[in-house]
């Protein structure tokens, strides 16, 4: 398998493979992979002719200093992981300086309303970091596709939003959530877990699938209030936030309209550990 620790030689290669008239898709992770991710590779197989996966903990879009420091890390791990899946994948592992130079600091954006609410809210700073290190990689790679889950599913509108408004000739596909046997959503994060708290955490998918049952009949200030009660006695679970939320716009909604699309999205901790989860309601 091909690993690339410097911009450069990935870029040569990337030239060679585009002169050669065949598409390149990029997974962006943060490493410690896991199946979710896997998901995405083979999605990415599907309909690229070559795939890098790029492993890199992007400092500038941790808003808590013990959160990356605590981020769960194992590159060879990981390569053994791609290795074993595919020995074709390209993977794409920089240091912290390759990407920022000496500056590690991010580029300030405006995602609008997108950016202001759910994670923007709770996580200050968040999606600048993110932004910032996607669009580098889009400059670097220079994808055709790039493929991201809707795990993250805010993270994945607001990609959407920096390459129109960034103009980035890439197409951003997203994929779905790969969970765990008992609903907990699949993350890097998990890891951290006990074993106690792993099997409560699914918790917050129980919750969300009842949020969707609910939606058929009551109103959101209902289910919103009936979510809130159950996580309020939880003896392993601390609610963040729960929303219900336009698909697109991710506006809090009030009233369900015809024809709008709806998901229902949680952030939880359990312990230190802050997990999240989304689901269509319709
Ligand atoms: P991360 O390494 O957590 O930054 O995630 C890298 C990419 O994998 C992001 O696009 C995530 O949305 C996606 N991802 C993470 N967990 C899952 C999952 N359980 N199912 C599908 N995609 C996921």
């Amino acid at each position: 398998m091909q690993i690339f620790k410097e911009k450069e030689a990935l870029q040569t290669a990337v030239s060679k493979l585009k002169s050669q008239g065949k598409t390149l898709g990029l997974v962006p992770t943060m490493g410690a992979l896991h199946k979710g991710h896997l998901s995405l590779v083979e999605n990415a197989e599907k309909v690229c002719d070559q795939v890098l996966v790029s492993i890199f903990v992007n400092p500038t879009q941790f808003n808590n200093p013990q959160d990356l420091e605590k981020y769960p890390r194992g590159l060879q791990k990981d390569i053994d992981l791609l290795e074993s899946l595919n020995p074709n994948l390209w993977v794409f592992a920089p240091t912290a300086h390759e990407l920022y130079g000496d500056n590690i600091i991010s580029e300030e954006f405006n995602f609008g309303s997108l950016g202001e609410v759910m994670e923007g809210k709770f996580r200050a700073g968040h999606f600048d970091g993110v932004g910032t290190v996607v669009k580098m990689l889009f400059e670097i790679v220079k994808p055709h596709k790039a493929f991201f889950g809707q795990k993250d599913y805010q993270q994945l509108q607001i990609i959407r939003k920096l390459t129109k408004v960034q103009n980035l000739p890439v197409e951003v596909v997203g994929c779905p959530i790969l969970r765990e046997p008992n609903g907990l959503a699949r993350s890097s994060r998990n890891e951290l877990l006990d074993p106690t708290q792993r099997e409560n955490a699914s918790f917050i998918h129980q919750t969300l699938l009842k949020s969707k049952e609910l939606f058929g009949t009551k109103s959101v200030n209902y289910i919103t209030d009936w979510v809130n009660a159950q996580f309020e006695n939880h003896p392993f679970l601390k609610l963040e936030y729960f929303e219900i939320a336009d698909a697109s716009t991710l506006k809090k909604i009030n009233r369900k309209r015809k024809g709008q699309e709806y998901r229902a999205f949680i952030a939880a901790y359990a312990g230190e550990v802050r997990l999240i989860d989304n689901l269509a309601l319709n």
